[in-house]
């Protein structure tokens, strides 16, 4: 169990060579005293995991396929790590019983498994991977509940409306959900999630058929993944993190609302009753939110420089015009419609950015190949996991079809 003492906390960090993956280790680099790493996962960097397995000293190094735990392996020949390879290495990782906290930091659909499988260990779980929520929302917020495990949000916005809530306590533990109603905690009556708006809030919207990836890429205030950074400009990531907060805060699609906030330093705010609205405020920084996770309920420093209001300038905001955004109502729809329809979204929106960031689809064609699999596919079933990944599986079938067709 996790609990208020000094103890050490053992980390496994999925998707470790990552953005989140890299300022987790930051961050955890910063209070050895607190943290230790007993596993991580990479990908395609091969380089970059052995180098931080050398750092932190890991008992496990995950990747996916055998050859290259090979080429970990030739690597890390003098350290004395474990090498696994595999999806179901992941999940092994992350339900180890010395492990404490699992930092669920791997992009996209391929990230649900193993966070579940953390879930289900009854881990505290530091969620980045918001695609866990979007795909399979109620089975996994059923398999915190059911396992006691601990849910802390990493993305920006939903660790700062966590912080927000009233006397702000672990998205799911089991005590504070018993007492409980479901809903919105009493006494609050809206979130609003802060955006950027992106590389393209302000570019000419009939400029935007030629909008390239490296443009889209090229956010004004986070460095992150190339993926969530198009995502971005999209606003399918607000989108992606409405329906994140719907399953996080146990809100209604009309509690939550987007406002543009280009400076990003407020990261989302709660309203109450009474008219009073909560922020939470920092320089655009995810080691702060990680730093949060990482040590809740205590605070420790994230190597973030201090806030300088004076020098901070002046706070913006506007409503986000779904004209310029259609990927945001795309997904307030697809979260209305429920069941299957916010991963038939998502797998799309997987499958259309990676075909613009290849050079396969133009930008606007991003927004329309989603419309497309979300009227088609929108009515799919979802009565347990199987059935999303189903549908998951054909929303990426259609999705790709619509990609060649378009392009042709
Ligand atoms: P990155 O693309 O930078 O990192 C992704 C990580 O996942 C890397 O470690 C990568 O390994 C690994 N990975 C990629 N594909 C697979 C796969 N199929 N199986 C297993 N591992 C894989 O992404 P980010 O760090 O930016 O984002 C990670 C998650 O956090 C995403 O879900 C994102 O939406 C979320 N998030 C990110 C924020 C940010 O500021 N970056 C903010 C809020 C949420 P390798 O690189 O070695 O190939
Ligand atoms: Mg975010």
């Amino acid at each position: 169990m996790d609990g208020m003492d000094m103890s050490v906390r053992n980390l496994t960090i999925l998707g470790a060579t990552g953005t989140i993956g890299v300022n987790t280790l930051d961050v955890v680099a910063r209070h050895p005293e607190r943290f230790r790493v007993i596993a991580l996962s990479g990908q395609h960097q091969i380089e970059r995991l052995a180098e931080q397995c050398r750092c932190f000293r890991p008992r496990y190094a995950v990747v996916l396929t055998e050859d290259r735990a090979d080429a970990l392996r030739a690597r890390l020949a003098d350290v004395d790590v474990e090498v696994l390879a595999g999806a179901r290495a992941l999940e092994h990782v992350a339900s180890l019983p010395e492990v404490d906290s699992v930092m669920a930091a791997i992009v996209g659909a391929a990230g649900l498994r193993p966070a579940l499988a953390a879930a289900r260990a009854g881990k505290r779980v530091l969620l980045a991977n918001k695609e866990t929520l979007v795909m399979a929302g109620r089975f996994f917020m059923d398999a915190v509940r059911d396992h006691g495990a601990t849910l802390l949000p990493i993305d920006s916005e939903h660790n700062a409306v966590f912080q927000c809530m009233p006397q702000a306590r672990p998205v799911a533990d089991g005590e504070a959900h018993a007492r409980s109603a479901g809903g919105l905690p009493a006494g609050v009556r809206r979130i609003l999630l802060t955006a950027s708006g992106g590389p393209f809030r302000a570019r000419p919207i009939e400029t935007l058929a030629a909008a390239t990836p490296e443009e889209a890429v090229a956010h004004p205030n986070w460095v992150m993944g190339r993926k969530i950074s198009v995502d971005s400009a999209t606003m399918m990531n607000k989108g992606l993190e409405v329906i994140e907060a719907r399953w996080l805060f146990d809100a209604q699609p009309e509690q939550i609302d987007v406002v543009i906030h280009p400076q990003s330093i407020i990261h989302s705010m709660v309203e109450y009753d009474d008219g009073s609205v909560l922020a939470q405020l920092s320089h655009p920084d995810m080691r702060t939110p990680i730093a949060h996770a990482l040590a809740y309920p205590e605070r420790v420093d994230a190597g973030v420089p201090w806030l300088d209001l004076a020098r901070t300038g002046t706070l913006t905001f506007e409503a986000p015009d779904l004209h310029r955004f259609p990927c945001l109502g795309l997904a307030y729809e697809a979260l209305r419609i429920g069941g299957a329809a916010p991963a038939v979204l998502n797998a799309a929106n997987e499958e259309a950015v990676a075909a613009f960031l290849d050079h396969r689809l133009s930008y606007p064609g991003i927004a329309a190949t989603l419309e497309r699999v979300l009227d088609r596919l929108s009515g799919l079933v979802a009565e347990d996991l199987d059935d999303l990944h189903a549908a998951d599986a054909e929303a990426r079938r259609l999705a790709r079809e619509l990609v060649t067709r378009i392009a042709a």
